[in-house]
């Protein structure tokens, strides 16, 4: 363990308070209770546009994966990045170069201080041995907040929002998001990744909440 990893680990001790209801028990390898063990639920299998090879989800946005995601998002909850992706397993048949996360806005990323996206690809990179690059696709329009607007105006709010490096040619992506609800971001940001030559994009997030919108 590094320097860093155990300052980490002294600031936010692991393996003591459930992840889902944030009280001290005996928790499984998700960090979750027993109590709260049926409250989290696997997502279902689904498929985005054209432009996505594959894509997958953890566990289905439900109610306790929301308060999660919160906390995660919302309330400097870093922590949870590990929880969240111990639920995301990439398949087998997904070889890809690199994991590349959904990006923030500059302005965006200076408010909340972290692109929980990238703690996701991180967490994913350590396990799976795939370098994580946060340079290769950038976010030009900042857009409103995805989870205030509806389907149609989902579509039209990330449109042409995101902007890819040529240095894309070539290679396989895993896209990291946190929450996939219609997918229209992710499957922009997959649209901007071929439209700058790449070869696959896959979409993995921790949650998915997809047919819960208005
Ligand atoms: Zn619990």
């Amino acid at each position: 363990m590094k320097l860093k990893e155990l300052f980490l680990a002294a600031l936010y001790p692991e393996d003591v308070a459930c992840c889902v209801c944030n009280k001290e028990a005996v928790l499984n390898s998700h960090g979750v209770c027993r109590a709260c063990e049926e409250l989290i639920v696997p997502a279902p299998g689904f498929s985005l546009s054209e432009a996505v090879s594959g894509a997958s989800a953890g566990i289905k946005y439900n109610d306790a994966a929301a308060d999660m995601v919160h906390r995660f998002k919302y309330f400097d909850g870093r922590y949870l990045g590990k929880n969240l992706a111990s639920f995301m397993t990439l398949p087998q048949e997904w070889q890809a170069d690199v994991i590349i996360p959904v990006p923030l806005h500059p302005e965006r990323l200076k408010e909340r201080g972290y692109n929980q996206s990238l703690i996701l690809a991180g967490e994913l990179s350590g396990r799976y041995g795939i370098p994580v690059r946060d340079d290769l696709l950038k976010r030009i329009r900042n857009t409103l907040m995805q989870s205030m607007t509806s389907r149609e105006e989902r579509r039209a709010n990330v449109k042409d929002a995101f902007s890819a490096s040529k240095r894309c040619r070539g290679i396989s992506i895993i896209l990291v998001d946190d929450v996939i609800t219609s997918g229209s971001t992710s499957e922009e940001c997959a649209k901007a990744l071929k439209a700058a030559g790449a070869d696959k994009v896959y979409v993995i997030a921790a949650c998915y909440a997809g047919g819960q919108e208005s």
